[in-house]
C-alpha cells in the first residue's frame, strides 16, 4: 500500500482529525507523505501551515482537486458535510478517476468516509468503488469537535469484515472506540439512529431547564438532579444549555454557543433520520416534531445555524414554541 495519506474536507471536524492522524504516522514514520484538499483553498493552506509548523520537516502538499488528492494516496478519509458533497467528490470526480489506477494499486487503495450522510447515497458509492476495484468503509463518528481534536472518537463502521480489518488501525490514530457495525451503510445506520435521540433529548432539556427556571430553580441545582436522576443524559450533563449550570464544565452556552456541532447540521442529521424512516415505514412521532423545531430555527433565527445545536433554547426561551 503507498504511505500516502491523503484527507479531503478540512472543515471544524476534518482539521482536528487530519492533525492526529497525520502527526500520529508522522512520528511513526518520517517517510509518510500527506495530502490535503478542501473546496476551499483557505482552509487546506491554514491546515498546511499550522501542521508544519508543529512538525517540521513534514511533507504535506495541497491537491488541486480530489481525484489528485485520491490518485495520490493508498489511504483517502474524506470528511464533508452531506450527501450532495459526497456525491459530488465521489461520481463526479474520484470514481471516474479510478479508472486510471492499474489493478494492483486499485486494489491496495482505501476510502473511509466519515461524513454523516444518506445510507442509500453512501451504499451507492461504496459499490461503484468497489466496481472499480478499490475498497470503502463508512465510519460516520461520535463525539464532536472536542472529541476530533482529542483524538478520542468513536468510529461506527460499515463495511465488509477485510476493509474494516484494514481501517481500524488508521481510525485508531484518531479515535478511541471502533466498532464494526455491519455491512456498507451500518455504520451510517447506527450514526443517524444515535444522533435522532441526540436531536430530541437536547429540545427536553432546554424544556425542563426553561420549565425548572420559570420554577424558580437554581439552573446549577437542576441540572446536577438531572444529571445524577433518571433524566440524565449527555445533552443535559455535558451540552447543557443553560449558562452557569455546568460550573466545572465549559459548554458551548459558556462561549455564546459558538462551536460544537451546528444546528443547520443537526437539522440536516433529523432529515437524513426522517427520510430514512419514511422508506422504511418506521414511526418517528418525536423525530418529526424535532425536526420541525430545528427547521424553524434556522428559518426564523439565522443567526443560530452555524451555531451549536444546543442555541435550540434559545429559541424556545423566546417564547417561539408557546
Ligand atoms: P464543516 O462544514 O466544518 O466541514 C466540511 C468541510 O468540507 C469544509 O471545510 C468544506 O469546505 C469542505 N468541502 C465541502 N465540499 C467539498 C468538496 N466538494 N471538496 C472538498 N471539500 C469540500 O463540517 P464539520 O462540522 O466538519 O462536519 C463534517 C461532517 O461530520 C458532517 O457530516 C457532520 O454531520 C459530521 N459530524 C460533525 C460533528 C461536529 O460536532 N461538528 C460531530 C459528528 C459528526
Amino acid at each position: 500500500r503507498s504511505s500516502t495519506t491523503s484527507f479531503i474536507g478540512l472543515g471544524r471536524m476534518g482539521s482536528e482529525m487530519a492533525t492526529n492522524l497525520f502527526s500520529k504516522q508522522y512520528a511513526a514514520s518520517k517517510d509518510t507523505h500527506f495530502v490535503v484538499c478542501d473546496a476551499v483553498p483557505e482552509a487546506a493552506q491554514s491546515f498546511v501551515n499550522i501542521f508544519t509548523q508543529q512538525n517540521p520537516g513534514a511533507n504535506v502538499t495541497i491537491a488541486e482537486s480530489p481525484q489528485e488528492a485520491a490518485l495520490k494516496a493508498g489511504t483517502i478519509v474524506t470528511m464533508l458535510p452531506s450527501s450532495p458533497h459526497v456525491k459530488e467528490v465521489y461520481t463526479n470526480r474520484i470514481i471516474p478517476a479510478l479508472a486510471s489506477l492499474a489493478p494492483e494499486v486499485a486494489r491496495d487503495t482505501l476510502f473511509i468516509d466519515s461524513t454523516t450522510l444518506d445510507v442509500d447515497v453512501a451504499r451507492a458509492v461504496a459499490s461503484e468503488v468497489t466496481r472499480k476495484g478499490a475498497s470503502m468503509v463508512d465510519a460516520p463518528v461520535s463525539g464532536g469537535v472536542t472529541g476530533a481534536k482529542a483524538g478520542t472518537l468513536s468510529f461506527l463502521v460499515g463495511g465488509p469484515e477485510a476493509s474494516f480489518n484494514i481501517a481500524r488501525p488508521i481510525l485508531a490514530l484518531m479515535g478511541q472506540r471502533i466498532i464494526h457495525c455491519g455491512e456498507s451503510g451500518a455504520g451510517l445506520g447506527a450514526k443517524i439512529c444515535n444522533n435522532l435521540v441526540l436531536g430530541v433529548e437536547q429540545i427536553v432539556v432546554a424544556e425542563a431547564m426553561l420549565l425548572g427556571q420559570k420554577l424558580g430553580l437554581d439552573p446549577a441545582i437542576l441540572a446536577s438532579v438531572i444529571n445524577s436522576s433518571t433524566g440524565g443524559c449527555w445533552s443535559s450533563s455535558v451540552n447543557n444549555p443553560v449558562p452557569a449550570a455546568l460550573p466545572d464544565k465549559a459548554p458551548p452556552c459558556e462561549r455564546d454557543y459558538e462551536g460544537g456541532f451546528a444546528t443547520a447540521l443537526m437539522l440536516k442529521d433529523m432529515g437524513l433520520a426522517s427520510d430514512i424512516a419514511a422508506k422504511q415505514k418506521s414511526s418517528l412521532p418525536l423525530g418529526r416534531a424535532a425536526q420541525e423545531i430545528y427547521e424553524r430555527v434556522v428559518k426564523e433565527k439565522q443567526e443560530l445555524a452555524r451555531k451549536d445545536f444546543s442555541s435550540v433554547y434559545l429559541y424556545l426561551r423566546d417564547g417561539k414554541c408557546n
